[in-house]
């Protein structure tokens, strides 16, 4: 249809400097994007592009870190997404152990919709310091029935992959319907 499907909300979920906020940036540097900053508790971009020869609109929400933990921001934010990038650094082993809980609660939240998460291990250039190896990452996500990719924010690897493979999830979870 004309004017391109959605908008879908997106929300970026992980602990505090895994790089919610740089993925969110390159997001809204894209082409075709128009940046919302409203108050100081949300922060979104709005994009509307072309996947597989059909247009989107997909709005990228990084609200995360200032929601209260385990409190009714974090808990809107659970219910009002259509899909989830659940992030964590490959370089900081913590921020994965915080994953499986929140995926559960997700889940738990709304059982019927089943909407889709993208496990993103991001941080990849940083070799050296990795602490969490893409097979253990993998395998998480097919125990917990998610999507996976490793993305680099600081060298724009996989990014595009990113929200193209997000729209790719959500018509699948649509046109099932
Ligand atoms: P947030 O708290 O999850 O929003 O994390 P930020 O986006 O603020 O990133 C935290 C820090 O990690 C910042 O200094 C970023 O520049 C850095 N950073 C984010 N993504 C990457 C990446 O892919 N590679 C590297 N090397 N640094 C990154």
């Amino acid at each position: 249809p004309a004017g391109g499907r959605g908008p879908y909300k997106v929300m970026l979920l992980g602990e505090s400097g895994v790089g919610k906020t740089a993925l969110a940036a390159i997001f809204g540097g894209l082409k075709g994007s128009v940046h919302h900053e409203e108050e100081s508790t949300e922060d979104s971009y709005e994009r509307r592009f072309c996947v597989d020869d059909e247009e989107v609109i997909l709005i990228l929400y990084d609200i995360w870190d200032q929601a209260d933990p385990g409190g009714w921001m974090q808990e809107s934010c659970l219910q009002t997404g259509d899909a989830f990038l659940m992030v964590f650094s490959v370089t900081d082993r913590r921020s994965f152990t915080r994953v499986p809980p929140i995926i559960l609660r997700l889940r738990a939240g709304c059982p019927r919709s089943d909407p889709p998460i993208i496990l993103v291990g991001n941080k990849s250039d940083l070799a050296r310091s990795r602490e969490v190896s893409r097979e253990e990452s993998r395998s998480l996500a097919v125990m917990m029935n998610c999507k996976h990719i490793e993305t680099s924010a600081a060298l724009h690897h996989n990014t595009e992959e990113l929200f193209e493979g997000v729209v790719r999830q959500i018509r699948l979870r649509h046109h099932r319907r």
